[in-house]
């Protein structure tokens, strides 16, 4: 099964990525964390991305293309993957497609997590006082302001995407994260399912 987590920053998709990783053995990619990784090890891409990230701008579509075609040839992810923070753009949502056709794999639902912009600027300054040693460089109110712009303009049009696909279901991501992970579950047991 692979599926995508949606929505913007901060509403929690990593959470509940990891939550289906550790229940149904699929894997969590995220680009965030792919780039993070590469900028720490200071390799080309890293390099490459790291500005463009610090700001809440978007890597080029190739780049991050790119990272998800080399992962997605691992022997681990033939089971099933979720996607978290890919894509990003309808470049992405297409080469997506396409990456997974060739492996006979289709994306098989698209949970997208509701949310309110302005909770999530609390959520990220809650989380920073709570563990200011985790804070990210894009982790201040104006950068992730910047990160919420990018996702209403490039980023929400993949909503339409899905939809038409019939792929997409929409939950409500300011409920309590326990009962996020509940209805994550419930969706999920649904999918594949005969209607
Ligand atoms: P968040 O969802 O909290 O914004 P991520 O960890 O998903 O955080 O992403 C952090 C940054 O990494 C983004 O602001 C962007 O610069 C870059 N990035 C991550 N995934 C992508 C992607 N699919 N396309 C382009 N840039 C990406």
């Amino acid at each position: 099964m692979d599926l995508i987590l949606f929505g913007p920053p901060g509403a929690g998709k990593g959470t509940q990525a990891k939550v289906l990783q550790d229940e149904r053995g699929l894997i969590q990619l995220s680009t965030g964390d792919m780039l993070r990784a590469a900028a720490a090890a200071g390799t080309e891409l890293g390099r490459k991305s790291k500005a463009v990230m610090d700001r809440g701008d978007l890597v080029p579509d190739e780049l991050v293309i790119g990272i998800i075609a080399e992962r997605l040839e691992k022997p681990d992810c033939a089971k099933g993957v979720i996607f978290d923070g890919f894509p990003r753009t309808v470049a992405q949502a297409k080469a997506l497609d396409a990456m997974l056709a060739g492996r006979g794999r289709k994306i098989d639902a698209v949970i997208e997590l509701k949310v309110d912009d302005e909770a999530m600027v609390g959520r990220m300054e809650s989380r920073v006082r709570e563990n200011p040693g985790a804070a990210r460089a894009d982790d201040n109110p104006e950068t992730l302001r910047k990160r919420l712009k990018v996702y209403h303009q490039n980023t929400a049009p993949l909503l339409d995407f899905y939809r038409d696909q019939g792929k997409l279901v929409t939950i409500d991501g300011m409920a309590p994260i326990t009962d996020v992970s509940a209805t994550v579950r419930r969706v999920v047991g649904q999918v594949g399912q005969p209607a």
